[in-house]
Parts: structure tokens; sequence; C-alpha cells
């Protein structure tokens, strides 16, 4: 079959996007007109942030040097941790991988997690050397490291550059030459593999599809293999780029089916569509359904917004199955929703939209990890909500999500990034030298890296280490629920959960931070934190003295309208608690660095 299915995998900015784009280029796909940068990243707030949400695939006719005619599609896979589990169906749906590695950078954490997903899915990997216009490139010892670390022939390596276009033959010609074809038989039951979706206000739930046995028509009817459901397809086609009706898909290819689908939950990714009449008795494996991990209240600034929050949330949720909200309540923040997301990230691009598509002013609480409790009931109970935290006579269990994480780093940093592991209760497990670099991999409580992990992570190894991880589920810890106090009241919306050891320095850094950025008022403000009703921090927010505009007096007007603006602006994302405005950034004192 003249059919090739692969994917570009990297460590983030080794230059997957650059080298996509080339190819596309190359192959002209991209016409002049609409030729921007970095076609596949669609998403406006992709762009801006450099990484890829969805997987946008592309089917791209290549004419090798020898006459023959391939199609090659190029199926484009998110580039962060929150979406692992979407990458490795992504990757499902291929034979194949060209893994990039940037020639000044070499072997990065999420190069060698991206491989070992390729390599658990029988991959075949093309290693490329990326980048080798740099100044500083050493493809050599890029290539060599690709072989130490992962055990890739160093001589197998094509040395490229996405920017000036060196090498793109050369991977066209291994696309074809090494990645296998895809088997399987058209005639077969219909096995396909969700690995991405979409939703369409026309047509409903666009399933992206990679068919592995048998053949798809127009107008079959399509069951979804988790939950049974039957639909009639109405159309069914490839991508070139963009979406292109076809008449069948059949084995080994790339493609979209529509079929009326209103729910997302019903398309989600990872299951198998198989055919209502010559159904597969055999799903393929390792179907998980999305699974959100991290939780935050998201509260409208104005109350008259929360119709609009709802409505915007329902919108985006139609096309996300791995989120979901619940109407909460917060006597401090009034009506809002709880809120739940793959990860950070996922959650910031939630909020960033909401933000930007719907222009909406919101509060969002502290990000939180869900908990598992055993109350003495012999009840088990899980939580991510700090309201909802029982008192601990209550509780017999507590337990906390715990990730595997591999960090990459220059040997002289591993003292100080061992440290820092360590307080964050960090269990080591290996620690491999790799000529001068080291790998680590640890045990972590998945709340001690939330917040700021990462950036202290680049901060103290100067920005050379770099991480990964996945979650391996839940391991015992001393849990305890810190509650804030603003003007004496307690604010339910501030609380957090937090390990019993790190309580103390937690509730000094919050009460801390929030005394910085509660606006001075008439009368000074005490700020606490406590357990249980045991006050264990406590810092003062100082009585106002001078009028803001004092010392602009017989300045300038200008000065002192925008010093107003300023003023005004800031109130946007305030909340008052009792007589005390609280700004957003009070609300998220538990993220700032110490
Ligand atoms: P991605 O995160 O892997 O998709 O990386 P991008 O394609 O967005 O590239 C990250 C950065 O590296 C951008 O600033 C690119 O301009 C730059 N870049 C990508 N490929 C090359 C290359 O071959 N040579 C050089 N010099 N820079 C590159
Ligand atoms: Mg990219």
């Amino acid at each position: 079959m003249n059919v090739r299915n692969f994917s570009i995998i990297a460590h983030v900015d080794h230059g997957k996007s650059t080298l996509a784009d080339r190819i596309l280029e190359r192959l002209g796909a991209m016409g002049e007109r609409d030729k921007r940068d970095q076609t596949l990243d669609t998403l406006e707030l992709e762009r801006e942030r450099g990484i890829t949400i969805k997987s946008t695939p592309i089917r791209l006719q290549y004419k090798r040097p020898n006459g023959e005619e391939y199609t090659l599609n190029l199926i484009d896979t998110p580039g962060h941790v929150d979406f692992n589990y979407e990458v490795s169906r992504s990757l499902a749906a291929c034979e194949g991988v060209l893994l990039l590695v940037d020639a000044s950078q070499g072997v990065e954490a999420q190069t060698i997690v991206n491989a070992y997903l390729a390599i658990d899915n029988n991959l075949e990997i093309v290693p490329v050397v990326n980048k080798i216009d740099l100044p500083a490139a050493d493809p050599e010892g890029a290539a060599k490291e690709l072989e130490d670390v992962i055990g890739i022939p160093a001589d197998g390596a094509i040395f490229a550059s996405g920017k000036t276009g060196i090498g793109v033959d050369e991977i066209l010609e291994a696309i074809v030459e090494r990645i296998p074809a895809p088997l399987g038989n058209p005639d077969g039951p219909l096995k396909a593999l969700i690995f991405d979706s979409f939703y369409d206000a026309y047509q409903g739930v666009i399933l992206f599809v990679r068919v592995l046995e048998g053949t798809l028509h127009a107008k079959d009817q399509i069951t979804l293999f988790s939950n049974g459901r039957t639909f009639d397809v109405d159309k069914v086609g490839t991508f070139s780029p963009g979406l292109v009706v076809g008449s069948e898909l059949t084995v080994g290819s790339v493609g979209w089916i529509a079929a009326g689908i209103k729910d997302i939950h019903d398309a989600q990714v990872g299951d198998t569509v198989t055919s209502k009449d010559n159904a597969t008795t055999e799903p393929f494996p390792g179907f998980k359904p999305a699974q959100p991990v991290v939780f935050s209240g998201l509260y409208p600034t104005n109350t008259e917004d929360y119709r609009r929050l709802r409505e915007a949330l329902e919108r985006l949720k139609l096309n996300d199955a791995a989120f979901v909200f619940e109407p909460e309540t917060s006597e401090a923040l009034g009506f809002g929703f709880r809120c739940g997301f793959l990860g950070l990230l996922h959650a910031e691009i939630i909020q960033e939209r909401l933000e930007r598509e719907y222009d909406l002013d919101l509060i969002a609480t502290a990000p939180a990890v869900v908990y598992r409790l055993t109350l003495t009931n012999g009840e088990v109970f899980e939580t991510q909500n700090p309201a909802e935290f029982p008192t601990k006579d209550r509780i017999d269990v507590m337990e906390e999500p715990y990730i595997k994480l591999s960090v990459m780093l220059p040997e002289e940093y591993v003292g100080p990034v061992m440290q820092l592991l360590q307080d964050r209760r960090g269990v080591m497990k290996t620690m491999n030298y790799l000529g001068k670099r080291v790998e680590l991999l640890y045990e972590v409580p998945f709340a001690e890296i939330l917040y700021d992990f990462h950036d202290r992570l680049k901060s103290i190894s100067r920005g050379y280490a770099s991480m990964d991880y996945e979650q391996i589920g839940y391991r015992e810890g001393d849990l305890v629920k810190v509650d804030i106090y603003v003007n004496q009241e307690m604010v339910d919306a501030l609380a957090v959960i937090v390990h019993e050891s790190k309580a103390y320095s937690l509730g000094r850094k919050i009460v801390d931070k929030m005394a910085e950025v509660i606006p001075r008022q008439m009368f000074a403000v005490p700020v606490q934190a406590a357990i249980g009703g045991k006050i264990i921090a406590r810092a003062t927010v100082k009585a106002y003295r001078k009028d803001v505009l004092a010392k602009c007096y017989g300045g300038d007007i200008s000065r002192k309208k925008k010093l107003l603006e300023k003023q005004k602006k800031g109130k946007a994302r305030m909340k008052n608690i009792g007589t005390v405005e609280v700004p957003q950034e009070a609300f998220l004192a538990v993220l700032s660095t110490e």
C-alpha cells in the first residue's frame, strides 16, 4: 500500500512545527496565498503559546525521485504533558515517527518520554537531528546521545534544519523506506481508533480516526465500543488540510467521520469505532476515558455574568471531553463553578479562552488535586474541594495522587535539584548518568509539582533542566486543611489542602502574599492562616495613609488620569470580603513562588 502514517515527536521547541511546515511546503501543501507560519497549530492560543492542543492530521501527496507516488498522513500531536494520553493515541494511529532532537540541546526529558511512547506503540523511529544550521549545533553529539540514552543507532540519524530545509528530501525518502506500510484486512470487521474529535455546530461531533481493520462507507452504521451506542454515518473523508469528503475509509487510512453525534463524550479519544453489521470483537486496547486531575473554582467578578459564564463553559465542554464543571457556591465569591482539567496548562487555556473569546472577567481559586479519603464509616470519598474536606476525626485513611517524574539535567545541577525534589517530598527511584548529563527518576506527590515546581527547576538549573511526568496512582499522606481569615472572617474560597509537613510554611506564604496584594484600607486588616481554628500564621495589611493622588499634586494631569485608570482597572478583578476588597492575585497566593 502506498500509504505512510507518521507523526513528529520532540521536546518542546526542538523545531517540530517548523519542520512540519517545511515538509508541507516541499510537498506543495501550503498555497502561497494562505501560507502562514506553522499551519498545523490552528487555535490562536496554540499559536501564541507554541503548543498544539488538538491533533491536526494532514494528508500529503509525495512523488519520489524514482517516480513512485505515496500518500503521507502527518498526524500532529499535542506537545504538553497534560495531554500525554492524547499523544499516545495519536501515535497509535501511526506506523512510525520522526523523533526530532535539537542539535544544540541534545536529548531532553520529553525526547525520552515521547520516544518511549513510540516504542510502546511498536512504531518505527526515524531519528532526526534538527537545527544543524545553528552555530552551537553538535549533530554527531546529539545523535550519539540518542543512541546512548534511548538505544537508537546514531548512524541512522538524519541531519536536518527545518529552518533552511537541509535534510528534508532525505527525511521524505526515509518516511517511505523505513516506516512500514499499514497492514490489515480491508474486508474484515471494522476497527477504527478515535485519536481526536471536535464539535461542529452543523454536523455534530467529527471523529478523527485511523482505520486498523475493515472498510467504512458513508451511510454505514457505526457503533462505539465503549458504550455500545450506534450512529448513522453522514459523511466520511480525509484531510488535505481541511476536511475533504470521500466515499469510504479503508484499512490504513486516516480520516474523519461525521455521524450526527451530539455529545463529545460519545467520541472519546482512545475508543474504538466499529460497524454495526460487521462488528469487531476486540477493541483497540488501552482505552481510558478522559479524567480531570486538577480542579479549581471559577467565579465571575460581576455576579450578573453568571449565566454567560455557564453558557461559555457549556460551549467549551462541547468540544472537550476532558473538561468538566458543576455549579458551586462560595460564601466569599458567590455563585460560580467547580471545574476539572487535565492539568494546569489545560486550566490556563480554558480560563484564557473564557476571558478572551467570551469576554468574561473571572476569579479563579487555587488549583487542587483529587484526594482520596477513607472515612471512619468505611466510605471512600474523593474530593478536590477544600470546602468539603471532612474534619480529621471523620477520616481513617488519607491518600494523595503521585506521579513518576523524569528530570534531565547537566550533572553540575544534580545537587540543588535533588534538594528541591526532597523538599517536595520526592523519593528517588533511579539516577542515570548519560555522559555529562543525568536523568533523575522520582516519585513525587502530584500536588508538590503543581504550582511552581517547573519554574523553580528552571531557575536553579539556569534553564538547563527539563521534565516530564505521568500519574501513577495514590499513596498515603497526612493532609490538613489550612483555612484563611481576612479581617477575622473565614474565606472559604481561600482554603487549601496541604501535607501536614508543609502547612506552616504554606500558611505563612499565603498570608504574607495576601498582605502584600490586598490594597490598604482605612483600617488595618489582619490576615490569618489556621488549622482547625488554631492560628498558625498572621500578617497585617497596614492602614491606608495617603491619598493615592497625593503624590501627584503639582504633577501633570495626564499622569493623574493614568493613575486613576490604573486603579479602576485593578478593581475589575476584586471581590469584597466583608468590607475588604480582595484582588484575584490573593486567591492565587498559594501559587506565588517563594
Ligand atoms: P516546536 O515547539 O517543536 O514546535 O518548535 P518550533 O517549530 O515552534 O520551533 C521553536 C523555535 O526554534 C522557533 O523559534 C523556531 O524558529 C526555531 N527553529 C525551529 N527549527 C529551526 C532550525 O532548523 N534552525 C534554527 N536555527 N531554528 C529553528
Ligand atoms: Mg509546535
